[in-house]
């Protein structure tokens, strides 16, 4: 897998952060320059199969990272963002998360909302994800 080789050192990487659990480097191919994924070391395919508390700690590193990315390449924002099974995007198939820094007028944009709601159907969807969520 690709990414267990940039972390077992066995591909290049231009190195950004690491610690005992998680590893960031520069994106080979980036939105901006100064785009950075940042993985856990341990192998998990994405969020769904990370634990939470791996999770959390990564959240708090990638806040770092977009604090630190911001402040040295003076970028007017930050999008931290991962793509979660193929129908997401997602590519490669190691968690990871994009921190992306953002200029005013870079031409990047958000996607478009495709689609109101039917009347009931917020309330029903709330429903759903809430009985999920317990
Ligand atoms: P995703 O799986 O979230 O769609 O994106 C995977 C990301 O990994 C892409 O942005 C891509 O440019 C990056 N990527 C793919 N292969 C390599 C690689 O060998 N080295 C580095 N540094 N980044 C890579």
């Amino acid at each position: 897998m690709l990414f267990c080789k940039i972390i077992a050192s066995e591909i290049p990487a231009k190195i950004i952060y690491e610690d005992e659990f998680s590893l960031a480097f520069l994106d080979i191919n980036p939105i901006n320059t100064g785009h950075v994924l940042l993985l856990p070391r341990r192998h998990f395919e994405n969020i769904f199969d990370m634990p939470e508390d791996l999770a959390a700690k990564l959240s708090a590193v990638s806040k770092k990272l977009a604090i630190a990315i911001k402040g040295s390449l003076s970028a007017d924002g930050i999008n931290i963002t991962s793509n979660n099974g193929a129908a997401a995007g997602q590519l490669v198939f190691h968690a990871h998360t994009h921190i992306i820094p953002r200029y005013t007028g870079d031409g990047f944009t958000h996607w478009k909302g495709k689609r109101g709601y039917k009347d009931g159907e917020m309330n029903e969807l709330v429903r759903k994800i809430k009985t999920a969520l317990n």
